[in-house]
């Protein structure tokens, strides 16, 4: 994903330009337009697919069904929700929760870019196959999940969608698991960066 900071760029203006915005066909069926939830200062951002009927009820990424697999995840893996920042590739509803279209992403792209530019998350976490193909490239992410990724320098960590695991219990334990993962994965470059800052040399 390319980084496009612009100074003075703000979370607010993104979300104000994505209230509005009149790039898609969604932009005719939303309810809400749902640019994403969070701090600025976060250390991980999660994206997700796009929002679903709660969502576009509520102008809130992850509020519903899937959202409370997530919170749960999170709460598991000792991250306060509060502290991270929370969106999803597309800020839209797609009519009946269908996989959001080519020009639906790429309208959203620039969006999703500057967010990522203005947050500078340590780490960005993956959720799901349609943000792991359009942001990576990404095949399988059943194949995939639990691996870090880096490019452009930016580190990546890769896991399934929670909605996957709305019907199917064995899949929590798989979303539990990976977001422990990358909770110890942020603590370790945290560590890192510590010791290289009391490093003299
Ligand atoms: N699924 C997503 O991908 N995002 C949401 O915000 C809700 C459900």
């Amino acid at each position: 994903m390319v980084s496009s900071y612009t100074a003075g760029d703000t979370l607010e203006k993104v979300a104000d330009e994505i209230i509005h915005c009149p790039l898609c066909k969604l932009s005719q069926s939303r309810r809400n337009a749902v640019p994403g939830d969070g701090r600025m200062s976060a250390k991980i951002m999660f994206i997700g697919e796009a929002p679903g009927r709660h969502e576009d009820e509520k102008g809130k990424p992850f509020v519903g069904a899937a959202g409370r697999i997530l919170n749960d995840a999170l709460e598991k893996a000792g991250i306060e929700r509060s502290l991270v920042f929370i969106t999803n590739l597309v800020k839209c509803r797609p009519p009946g929760n269908r996989i959001p279209e080519e020009d639906e992403r790429s309208a959203c792209r620039s969006y999703l870019e500057r967010q990522v530019a203005i947050v500078a998350p340590k780490i960005i976490c993956i959720l799901g196959s349609t943000a792991y193909s359009s942001i990576l490239g990404g095949k399988s992410i059943t194949a995939d999940r639990g691996r870090i990724v880096k490019r452009d320098g930016q580190k990546y960590f890769l896991t399934i969608h929670p909605a996957s695991a709305i019907y199917n219990k064995s899949l929590h334990l798989v979303l539990y698991e990976d977001i422990r993962k990358l909770s110890k994965e942020l603590k370790k470059m945290e560590t890192e960066n510590t010791n290289r800052s009391l490093d003299p040399a």
